[in-house]
């Protein structure tokens, strides 16, 4: 006998009702993004993978050991065999298409939103996969276009309290930092590498070799025997330039004057290499573990990193699974039921059944269509599952005109002319 196949480690089918869920979450988001005049866009799931070595950075965790790469061979002379890469985050893709297709030139703020799959090898667990879909969005232009001011970080932030607040998420922290220009960061790292020589001894192996290749890196350690060592360590903020500072303060006058609450976190440097500035990430306590429900910054070299003209901006990403899961834990967000399922007496009912429910569907209500050659009993058992109110459709309702109607929440029966039934239940 041949083995069961099964989706892979990692990844999941997701079924309804919980579509539903998704489907919500992805059409308020497109809802608030487009009332901050973001446009969509949708690139390749895969890249050369170039793109992201140079992009997210050699040294990060997600290029160095959770990338899908394969050699895709070539399949005529006049191509090449490439280097591909499934894509770990959409970032570098959407600064790629940027670069690409000369957004810049038009001198505007390019403001693109994203939905969908991101894959990296990691180890599954709950709210975190292999394939992930992020709901992302990035704000990128010429400096003379305004890419550079703190106006935009804040507008973001705001944006994604909005967004959040409008999905019925309560409860989340925005933590914000600063990780300053390439030059604050070359000064910290050295700050820290001083700072970390005597000590360093004393922490895990990850930590021991961060502290060689990249300091900064230790302050994203989770091992806990760390953390008091890590709390005594100098903060990132110390190290800022007067421009940085200002950037700084500028990003939490305007949330403050906004009344978008965040704080402070010193040791937010996030994981991928190109954040210049305004770090920023929000988690949920709901979450467990894997606490983050999105995260984002500032990354004003990246696209001169992958071969483009100057081109600052600011972005972030949610991870969709995880807004489902914290919607899940908070709310009955799968209870909804159809508003009437039509329930035909006997087999020769069945046209005139399809022909009422065509009637109220078209109206707008939300219906399910029973079966004639069903047993009454059975008829209400399937009902009481999938709707909140059974209308009953036999040879007498049909010539009366006056349906049944029973609502599962109140136990009450009542009679209703078929002119007014739509109304009814709807209510
Ligand atoms: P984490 O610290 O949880 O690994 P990250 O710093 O790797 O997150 P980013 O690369 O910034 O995350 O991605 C943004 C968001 O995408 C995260 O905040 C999280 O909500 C989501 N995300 C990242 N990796 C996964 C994954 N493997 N499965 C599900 N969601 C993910
Ligand atoms: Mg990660």
């Amino acid at each position: 006998m041949s083995q069961t196949l099964k989706a892979v480690r990692g990844t999941r089918d997701l079924l309804p009702p919980e579509t539903a869920l998704w489907n919500r979450i992805e059409a308020t988001a497109r809802s608030v993004f487009a009332r901050y005049n973001f446009g969509e866009i949708r690139t390749p799931v895969f890249e050369d993978t170039s793109l992201f070595a140079r992009g997210v950075g050699e040294e990060t965790d997600i290029v160095s050991k959770e990338m899908y790469t394969w050699e895709d061979r070539a399949r005529a002379q006049s191509e090449k065999t490439q280097t591909l890469t499934l894509r770990p985050e959409n970032t570098a893709g959407v600064v790629r298409a940027y670069i690409e297709h000369g957004l810049g030139e038009s001198g505007q703020l390019q403001k693109l939103y994203y939905i969908g799959p991101q894959f990296r090898r990691e180890r599954p667990q709950k709210g975190r996969y292999r394939q992930f879909s992020q709901i992302g969005a990035e704000v990128i232009g010429p400096p003379s276009a305004g890419s550079e001011s703190p106006l935009r970080d804040a507008e973001v932030l705001e944006m994604l309290a909005t967004l959040l607040d409008e999905l019925g998420i309560t409860g989340w922290t925005l933590h914000l930092n600063s990780v300053g220009s390439a030059a604050d960061r070359a000064r910290y790292n050295d700050t820290l590498r001083a700072a970390l020589a005597p000590v360093v001894g004393q922490m895990c192996v990850d930590c021991q070799r961060r502290a060689e290749t990249n300091p900064l890196r230790v302050l994203d350690c989770k091992v806990p025997a760390d953390q008091p060592i890590i709390d005594t360590l100098p903060v990132i903020a110390d190290s800022l330039d007067e421009a940085s500072k200002a950037h700084f303060a500028a990003v939490t006058a305007a949330l403050d004057a906004a009344s978008v609450p965040y704080t402070r976190n010193h040791r937010l440097v996030r994981g991928l290499d190109y954040y210049t500035r305004t770090t920023f990430e929000f988690t949920h306590g709901g979450l467990g573990a894997q606490n983050a429900l999105l995260g984002g910054g500032r990354y004003d070299g990246l696209s001169e990193m992958i071969g483009g003209p100057k081109a600052p901006g600011i972005g972030f990403a949610m991870g969709e699974d995880r807004l489902v899961l914290t919607l899940l834990a908070q709310e009955t967000a799968l209870a909804q039921k159809a508003d009437a399922f039509i329930a035909p007496l006997g087999e020769e009912m069945n046209a005139a059944a399809l022909n009422l429910a065509r009637e109220l569907r078209h109206q707008g209500l939300w219906v399910e269509l029973g079966e004639g050659s069903f047993r009454l009993k059975k008829s209400f058992e399937a009902a009481d599952k999938t709707a909140r109110q059974i209308v009953i459709l036999g040879e007498d309702e049909l010539k009366s005109g006056i349906l049944t109607v029973k609502n599962f929440s109140t136990g009450i029966q009542t009679k209703v002319p078929r002119a007014e039934l739509a109304v009814f239940l709807s209510n």
